[in-house]
């Protein structure tokens, strides 16, 4: 007998024309079937389309036999990936009373870093932490163009704070909570700090094109490796039986029908075990910035140097898409895209504040304010794929009145309080504070602009160039408006203090692909392509759709592992009462 059963098969692939052919409805998709290359804004959902044209990716492989299965494996809720999300389901499904059984193909669960954007928490309550999370919400919408599932980002506000507070407690309060200046760790086993909390007296969300919310966002430094061992081992007490080094393959639905009743899965030596799940699946297998094919199909231009750290027990790179793709060949519905490239730049010496800035041609060329995503999402676009951040000696004083998001700097301080907090420099991203010093060794320096121009290696047009803008940006620093391109005038500081600074900014570099399968924010079950739930079958953190979509919005510092956090916990507990 044949477990699976996926949405479109080889041998469908191969019946394919003959198929087509037959039917005039689908006979008008072979017509106007746009490539793979054009990507899913040209198919309108791509899925829907599919035709001899499917990538490769939408085909499910020949169903696993049941004779070639060795090991058979029962449990309430099967969770595939041990991430921040599906570890995050695994331990709240368990407490919720489900016995849950973990596939996982690396040696270990995985995380990075550690930037989480909160709402409500015990934290911020005690600390007066407050925001105008519905502006929040509002102003992500827009970045994504209301692309993304508003409930879902409800449910967030909701829930968030009670999620965090419930990955916390396997810390049992040994957490400390740094000053954000603090340049030493705390004594805790736990240490969280705010990224940009306390903000500059200056800052206002409300008064801003592009704002964010200091208020919200906290790292676990030196990452969240600490608080993610002390839930795996609050999940293993709870009786969670993990197994790692095992790669789910296959979800079991048979005939794309009715429930999901389990996975097939393959162990490091080859042999197949049957996960039987007697109430759900959750996936939680994460992204696919390490599949070729997906990203260019799902996200249009890509960055060719994705980066991520975490490998399967055979050494290969874990974000495959292998979720998103199982989903699919059972019958699920993938969001269309165009999905998001995490990608935002940090920006240069001065991180992503909004100080002039020209392109290698010597032109200045958008509004500076835009977030650290919309300067990627430009650079890209520009010859040479960066650009110049010029600064004049009052610095110090201008970075305090700059913006709060991912990457702003806002305080320039003495050096022997720097490099502080070691290793922490991936954790947190940019931080907040900086040093003359450290400025100094990551820009050029002269006493002149024309000095400058010529340290920037500026042909003898694009130097004209410049200086005609730097005279042109300090006029409009003078009047007070910014007649080019919009800046917020509490941000026009003319150029004119010498020493003068150039600091050249990259596009960030490409983090994480984030889009998935729809589900439904009420039951959060996964939808299939005809919008209706599909039993027992769950999907969170970047195997979840309706999150994000064409922009990674940097309003709220942290927001992809919130959402793996908070999606996790919920799906957990609604698959174990299921
Ligand atoms: C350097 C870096 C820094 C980042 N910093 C931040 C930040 O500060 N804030 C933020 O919000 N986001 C950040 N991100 C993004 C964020 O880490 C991810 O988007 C998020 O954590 C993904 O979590 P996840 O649980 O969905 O997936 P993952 O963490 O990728 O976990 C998925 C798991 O599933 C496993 N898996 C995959 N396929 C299979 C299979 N077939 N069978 C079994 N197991 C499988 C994988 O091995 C993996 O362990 C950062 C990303 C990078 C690369």
């Amino acid at each position: 007998m044949s477990i699976n059963q996926g949405g479109i098969t080889r041998r469908d692939m191969l019946r394919g024309s003959a198929l087509l052919v037959g039917s005039s409805a689908l006979g008008a998709l072979v017509g106007c079937a746009p490539s793979a290359e054009q990507g899913p804004e040209a198919q309108g959902g791509g899925q829907e389309a599919l035709s001899q044209t499917a990538p490769s990716f939408m085909v499910a492989p020949d169903p696993v036999d049941e004779s070639q299965v060795t090991e058979v494996v029962v449990a309430d809720v099967v969770v595939v990936g041990c991430g921040v999300a599906g570890l995050a389901a695994a331990r709240s499904a368990q407490e919720a009373g489900a016995s849950v059984a973990v596939i996982e193909k690396s040696e270990s669960f995985n995380c990075r870093s550690g930037q989480y954007a909160v709402y409500n928490s015990s934290i911020q309550r005690a600390n007066g932490m407050d925001y105008d999370v519905d502006a929040a919400i509002e102003n992500l919408m827009v970045c994504m163009g209301y692309r993304a599932d508003q409930r879902l980002w409800k449910l967030w506000r909701d829930s968030s704070g009670e999620a965090f507070d419930w990955f916390l407690e396997p810390a049992n309060g040994d957490v400390d909570l740094l000053p954000m200046d603090a340049m030493a760790y705390g004594s805790a086993s736990i240490s969280l700090q705010p990224l940009h909390y306390p903000a500059p007296e200056a800052y206002d969300p409300a008064n801003e094109t592009w704002p964010s919310y200091p208020e919200a966002s906290f790292a676990f430094v030196p990452s969240q490796r600490p608080i993610m061992e002390l839930n795996f081992k609050a999940a293993q007490d709870a009786g969670v039986d993990f197994h790692f080094a095992t790669w789910a393959r296959q979800l079991i639905r048979p005939n794309n029908e009715g429930p999901v009743l389990g996975v097939i899965a393959q162990t490091k030596e080859g042999g197949y075990v049957k996960f039987e799940a007697s109430k759900a699946v959750i996936l939680a297998a994460g992204g696919y910035g390490h599949n070729t094919e997906m990203v260019q199909y799902y996200t249009g231009k890509a960055l060719e140097c994705p980066m991520w750290f975490d490998v399967d027990a055979n050494g290969e790179f874990t974000n495959q898409g292998e979720g998103q793709m199982m989903g699919m060949w059972a019958g699920a519905l993938m969001e269309d895209g165009p999905h998001i490239q995490g990608n935002h730049s940090l920006g240069g010496a001065l991180g992503v504040d909004g100080f002039f800035m020209c392109d290698l041609a010597g032109r200045r060329f958008m509004n500076e304010d835009a977030g650290g995503q919309q300067l990627t999402n430009r650079l890209m676009r520009l010859p040479g794929l960066s650009c110049w951040s010029v600064f004049d000696d009052d610095y110090p004083i201008h970075v305090e009145f700059m913006g709060c998001s991912h990457g702003s700097v806002n305080h320039v301080v003495s050096a022997d309080r720097l490099p502080g907090l070691e290793g922490a420099e991936m954790t947190i991203g940019r931080h907040a504070i900086t040093s003359r010093e450290a400025v100094e060794a990551q820009s050029l320096k002269a006493d002149t602009l024309e000095e400058l121009a010529d340290l920037m290696g500026l042909p003898a047009d694009a130097k004209v160039r410049f200086l005609a803008e730097v005279e042109r940006y300090n006029e409009l620093c003078a009047k007070g408006v910014d007649e080019d391109f919009g800046k917020s005038s509490s941000r026009m500081f003319g150029i004119l203090k010498a020493p003068f600074y150039a600091s050249q900014v990259a596009p960030g570099p490409m983090l994480e692909c984030m889009g998935g399968l729809v589900i439904d924010s009420e039951s959060m079950l996964v939808l299939d392509t005809a919008f209706a739930p599909i039993e027992g079958l769950y999907a969170v953190g970047n195997n979840m759709g309706g999150r994000f979509l064409v922009d990674y919005p940097t309003t709220l510092a942290g927001m992809s592992h919130s959402t793996c956090l908070t999606f996790g916990y919920l799906a957990g507990r609604a698959a174990a009462k299921a």
